[in-house]
Formats: structure tokens, sequence, C-alpha cells
């Protein structure tokens, strides 16, 4: 199976397929069909004696592909998109040719090293010290949950078992709840309030809370960027705060502290330097495919006693002393997933980052100029990063469904609704280098 799978046509069929979907400029945008109508198109496809490559091929080709919502497309707006250089994505299918096990120093060594390089520069550009480390690890669910398995654990041998808190931010992500479901501890969400933004104050009383009921809290998350508004916490108070509680402090960068990359935004993360453990997620706004999250600690050496597992197969790389990046994660066989990002970034340089990034922002502040200058739209929040979160007067949800399903039929946008305090807006999301303010006004026009 393994060399007679791919025939030399077969092989170059796949490969073209690649490169011309990497070509398409822009790629269709698609959309989903429903399970009856795919089985109508596609049928069983896994059979005992095998459809062959060209079918295969052809269904996906034609029936799966177009399924399928194309994140990349400059006017996919909706969530937080994808916007991969064509080096990174390249790289991407190198990565998978390459069969690197990306878990230990002894097998993947030389991966594990230019990961820890595009590491080791995010780690400089937050203010972290010289033990700073981590891993590339799935998403950044999963960093979250690794960084605050990391705190807790830290926290039981500081101080024995409690009843344990996590604090965050009510306009924390979605994932902060469900890594706590999975760990079995409670969170306390300071107020956000008007601004969105928590402060030192409304943490300091969601602690208190915690307290009062009974818990103890063992770790802060701040949001730098937070996933509906793009706007960030007071990263600063909140690190005092994390200091006057003795708390481990999370900062959860997923989607925006890719911006600290900018030297004009740098101030706005002002506190991130105390941070015992952040995120970022180089899908999201690093320019790289799916997946990878960046999780870094200050001091890896917590991360390391609270995930390394052990086994009479492992004690040889426990043993090793080397750098395992399984370690400092729950995961164990691991995808060396940092390399397309880092392939991409090694090619063209930091800046070319920061001028990318630098540009998505211009674009948001630029558009959202243009939402406050028509009466039939409303700003919701002036936006910080490059988030802009907006209402149609007079609109429903209704109004704002079938709108965005309209965009969606012409295929000329994905944009969805989102909503806020129980009030349904819209928002763009702009991650994406190739995305055009025109199209964003046509946008705008659509609505009025
Ligand atoms: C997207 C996001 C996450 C979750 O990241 P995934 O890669 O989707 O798991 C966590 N925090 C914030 C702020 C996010 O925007």
């Amino acid at each position: 199976m393994h060399q007679t799978g791919a025939g030399v046509e077969l092989r170059h069929k796949i490969l073209q397929y690649a490169q011309e979907r990497i070509d398409l400029d822009p790629a269709p945008l698609d959309g989903p069909k429903s399970p009856a109508d795919l089985f109508a198109l596609a049928g069983k496809t896994i059979t005992e004696a095998g459809l062959g490559g060209e079918k295969s091929l052809e269904i996906f080709a034609e029936v799966l592909a177009p399924s399928t919502i194309s994140t990349d497309h400059p006017n996919y707006l909706s969530f937080i998109p994808a916007a991969p250089t064509e080096l990174a994505t390249l790289f991407d299918l190198v990565v998978s040719a390459s069969s690197i096990y990306g878990g230990s120093w002894m097998e993947g060594a030389g991966a594990v090293y230019a990961e820890n390089q595009v590491l080791s520069l995010l780690a400089d550009e937050c203010g972290l010290g010289e033990n700073a480390g981590g891993l590339f690890v799935q998403g950044g669910t999963l960093g979250n949950l690794s960084a605050l398995v990391t705190a807790r654990e830290k926290a039981i041998n500081e101080l024995g078992e409690h009843k344990w808190a996590i604090i965050c931010s009510s306009e924390s992500h979605s994932s902060i709840k469900s890594v706590a479901k999975v760990m079995g501890v409670k969170t306390f969400a300071g107020d956000a309030g008007s601004s969105g933004s928590l402060s030192k104050a409304a943490a300091a009383k969601a602690i208190q809370e915690a307290q009062d009921s009974g818990y103890t809290p063992f770790a802060i998350v701040g949001t730098a960027g937070t996933t509906n508004f793009g706007i960030l916490d007071d990263l600063n108070g909140i690190a005092e705060l994390a200091k006057e509680h003795s708390l481990w402090f999370h900062v959860d960068g997923a989607y925006g502290l890719a911006g600290i990359l900018v030297p004009e935004l740098k101030h706005l993360y002002k506190g991130v330097e105390h941070a015992d453990s952040f995120i970022v997620d180089p899908h999201k706004w690093l320019y790289a495919p799916f997946d990878a999250c960046a999780l870094v600690y200050a001091e890896p050496k917590y991360a390391k006693a609270a995930h390394t597992q052990h086994g009479e197969y492992l004690e040889i790389l426990n043993d090793s002393g080397d750098f395992n990046p399984s370690d400092y994660a729950v995961n164990l066989t691991r995808r060396v997933r940092g390399l397309p990002l880092w392939f991409s970034m090694a090619s063209h340089g930091v800046g070319a980052y920061r001028t990318a990034i630098a540009s998505n922002v211009d674009l948001a502040h630029k558009i959202a100029k243009d939402v406050q200058d028509r009466s039939y739209l409303r700003l919701v929040r002036n936006p910080q990063l490059s988030v802009v979160v907006f209402e149609r007067l007079g609109w429903d949800t209704k109004d704002y469904e079938d709108w965005s399903a309209k965009l969606l039929a012409e295929q000329f946008a994905f944009v969805v609704p989102s909503s806020h305090q129980g009030k349904t807006n819209t928002r763009f999301a702009i991650v994406n280098p190739t995305t055009k303010y025109e199209d964003l006004l046509t946008i705008l026009d659509s609505m009025e």
C-alpha cells in the first residue's frame, strides 16, 4: 500500500491540486451543505475495495472542498479568520511530508530548535525573562488548559488541596470556562463593564467573591484582545493584583497578542512582561495555517513538573535531560506545528509581520470611521486592534441573518451576526492583508 498507492500521475494530480488551491486569488468562499445533500453528491466513500485515488480526489475537489468555507477569503470576516502566508502554507506540506515526531528532542531536535526560536522571539517581544520557553500546541483552548493546569499544580504544591478558582473576565473567551470544567474548578468573572476591559478593581472584586464563597483562587487570566471586540484588559493592573495575591498570571492572547509586534501598539500590552504564561495562536493573526497555538511560560520548570508523562517506554526520554516539548502541555505525540510559521518568519523577516499586522489595525480603524459616518449604523465600541463591531439600527436578528445569508449566497462575503448584552450586531474581524477597504464599504452599503 505504501509503495504502490500513488502512481506518478496521481501524485502529480494531488500536488497540482494543492498548488492550484494555493494559487486561487481569491479562493471561492463556498459554503456548507446538509449531510443529506452531501450523501446525495458524494455517497459512501469508504468501501472494502477502495475507490482509487483518482475518484477520491475528484470527490474531494468537486463535492467536499466546495462544501467548506475558505477562511482565507479576503471577505471572510467572521469569528477570527485565517490568512496564512503562501510560504507558511507551502511549508505545512513539507511538515506533512517529513514525518517528524515533535514531542521529544531526541527525535525532533532540528525542528524543535526552529520552533523554539519563534517562541523566543515572542517571549522577547512580551518582555519575559531569559528562562522563558514553551511549545506549540493544537489551539488556544489546549494552551489555556495546559497553562492553567500548570498553575494549579504549583498552587497544590505550595498550599495543599483547596476548592480552586480561576479569576477571569466577563469577556473572557469561552475556552476559560471549558477549561475550568475539564479541571473541575470554578471560575469567578470580574465585570468588564461598558469598556469591555477588565480593570484591577473588577478583578479584585472577583477574587473577594471567590474567597467569600469558600474558594481559593490560584490563577488570574488577563485577555490581550477579546474575541468579540479585540479589547485588552488592564494587564498591568491585573499583574499587580496577581502579585499581591500570589496568583499565577496567565495572558490569553490567542487572537490579539500578535499586535505586540507593532511598535505603536506595544503600550497597550503593558504588564504582559509579568505574565507567568501566555498564549498566542499563529492560525489567528500570525498568518499561519491551522492549527497552532504558541504557549510560553516564564518558568517552564513548573509546566514540566505538571505535565511530564511517565512510562517504561518514556523514561529514556525523561532521563536524557533534553528539552522535550511534550513535557510542557497536555499532549504527547506532537506535530511540529510551529514550523510553517518558523519558515515564513525566517524567510520574510519579523518586519514584514509587523507591517502586515499594522495594516490590519489601520484598516479596522478606517472602516470604523465609515461606520460612524453612516446614520443607519452604530459603532458599538471603538476598536483597539482589528475587530470592528457595529449595529444596523432598526434590524432584528432575522434581518441580520437574512442579510448575512445573502452575502454568502452571492459569494461576496462571510459576515455572520454576533451579539453583545443580548443585542444582535455584526462584526468585521480583519486579519487578512488582502482584505480591501472598498469591499468593506460595499458590505456597509448592503445594509442600508
Ligand atoms: C480563539 C480564542 C481562544 C481559543 O483558541 P482555539 O485555537 O480556537 O482553541 C482562546 N482565547 C481567545 C481570546 C481566543 O480568541
